[in-house]
């Protein structure tokens, strides 16, 4: 079992989106796959209403129930953690708990210092366990300087980017609202980048 948590304390940053596609994708390909949702306003156990998600969803009701995740849920291949949309104990818990940290950021200066946080707790945790980290840029748009103060400010930070980000792109915004994902649609730019980006993922593991 091998647990991915989806960080960054500024809500908009994309968390939900992202957990929602790469869950299903680890899902369709034969994965056991279970998400546990931190944030208190509960967006992906709300998506899920209509009882769609090709995954199991479990609501964190606070910290404890975070740092039990490695016990109680260990007979899943993955695990799967929705951060919470406030810098909050449950983002620490996330991270002891961590195989793998993802910091979801947007090209926006504001979400970028957010994460900084992330990166503390990182730091702190590094002590006892160091635990693997990466940037995944979201709602990306072709706008050269932003991703570019974007990518320096990741540089500094020394820790890796993926090579593939999450396009803005509308299809994820109607599809959530439906209860559903991308892999119900025909589109296929944004079906690829979640591939593409779910196996970089699993990568890491090798
Ligand atoms: P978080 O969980 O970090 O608060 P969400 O996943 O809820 O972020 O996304 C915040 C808002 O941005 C939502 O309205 C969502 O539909 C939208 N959004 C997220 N990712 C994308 C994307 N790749 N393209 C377009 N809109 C996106
Ligand atoms: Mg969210």
């Amino acid at each position: 079992m091998r647990v991915i948590s989806f960080l960054n304390p500024k809500g908009g940053s994309g968390k939900t989106t992202a957990v929602i596609n790469v869950a299903t994708c680890l899902s369709r390909k034969g994965l056991n796959v279970a998400v546990v949702d931190t944030d208190p306003q509960m967006s992906l156990t709300n998506w899920n209403e209509s009882g769609k998600a090709q995954f199991d969803v479990y609501t964190a009701a606070s910290e404890k129930d975070v740092y039990e995740v490695r016990k109680g849920l260990k007979d899943y291949d993955y695990v799967v953690i929705d951060g919470a949309g406030s810098l909050s104990v449950i983002t620490s818990a996330a991270v002891m708990v961590s195989d793998l940290v993802i910091i979801s950021v947007t090209p926006s200066p504001l979400d970028f210092s957010a994460s900084g946080s992330v990166v503390t707790v990182l730091e702190a945790q590094a002590f006892n366990r160091p635990v693997d980290a990466r940037f995944l840029i979201n709602r990306k748009v072709n706008q050269a300087t932003m991703l570019r103060v974007l990518k320096d400010s990741i540089a500094n930070t020394g820790i890796k980017v993926f090579k593939t980000g999450i396009t803005q792109r509308q299809v994820y915004v109607k599809t959530i609202l439906d209860g559903e994902t991308v892999f119900e649609t025909s589109d296929s730019g944004a079906k690829g980048e979640i591939e593409v980006l779910t196996n970089e993922i699993l990568a890491t593991f090798e």
